[in-house]
């Protein structure tokens, strides 16, 4: 790895399920990597879906980065810490502080699309008004338009974002920003410059590299990313939260330790 210093990274999990071993993965080379590089680390919680947010997931986290022993700079100590100080409803007024630029530059249009429609939307044609209830926004894309994003290993990357990415949601029907937005804007935020992602985010990095280029984010534009591989469970299916065995929680419960989760990862392999 390059002789390089970084100010802040980040572990960044969503509190729908129980953490299994490719978070457990990811956080550790988050770590590892900020060690190396001299980052702070900062815990965010995305929390933004309230739906699948629940207590005992929140509380999943703290007790999984005690087991993996990882200490972090930043961020919340404690579930009521996260409801008093941390959560992203508290970031609400910066991310619709956002979609307003985003308004005022023409960039988003509303689309009343359900699921099923979403796929022949065309909405973009019909110009509804952006304030009606139970629109999306989504951001007007082109997939010529080329994105660099800046990469650990191979330097910049010259590409383009992916057909099924077009016109990404930004704002969600319940009026509330939607996951590559509240991401861009909480980066931004905390001036991270180091992202470590599973290979499985690459898409959602363009998109968000996407979106920064349309605000005009120098910060976003100069955060590296560092990919790394995924653990492939039985059938080389990648390891989901609902595959509870393979739950971090569950290790634990089994009075499994640290080398365990180090050896059912391979972390050696993945870290740089
Ligand atoms: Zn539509």
């Amino acid at each position: 790895m390059p002789d390089i210093q970084f100010n802040k990274t980040r572990i960044a999990p969503t509190p729908s399920g129980f953490l299994h071993l490719g978070n457990a993965l990811s956080f550790l080379i988050t770590a590892s990597l900020a060690k190396k590089t001299g980052a702070q680390l900062l815990l965010r919680i995305d929390d933004m879906d309230k739906q699948r947010v629940n207590e005992a997931y929140l509380q999943d986290i703290f007790d999984t980065l005690a087991f993996l022993q990882i200490n972090w700079d930043e961020g919340p100590r404690n579930v009521s810490d996260i409801k008093t100080q941390w959560s992203q409803l508290h970031r609400l007024g910066i991310y619709h502080g956002m979609l307003e630029e985003l308004k005022q530059k023409n960039a988003v249009y509303a689309c009343q699309c359900s699921r099923t429609q979403i796929i022949n939307c065309k909405c973009d044609k019909l110009e509804l008004p952006l304030d009606i209830p139970n629109v999306s926004w989504r951001l007007r894309t082109k997939n010529e338009k080329p994105i660099h994003i800046k990469t650990l290993e191979n330097g910049i990357i010259k590409t383009t974002l992916p057909e099924d990415m077009n016109d990404f949601i930004v704002r969600k029907k319940d009026g509330y920003p939607a996951y590559q937005l509240t991401s861009v804007a909480d980066d931004i935020h905390f001036g991270v410059d180091l992202v470590v992602r599973g290979e499985d985010l690459w898409r959602s990095t363009i998109a968000q590299h996407y979106l920064a280029d349309v605000l005009e984010s120098e910060g976003f534009k100069n955060i590296t990313f560092h990919y790394h591989g995924l653990i492939m469970g039985g059938g080389e299916k990648k390891l989901s939260k609902s595959a509870g065995d393979t739950s971090i929680k569950y290790l634990r419960e089994q009075g499994g330790t640290l080398s365990d989760v180090l050896k059912n990862t391979s972390i050696d392999e993945y870290l740089v």
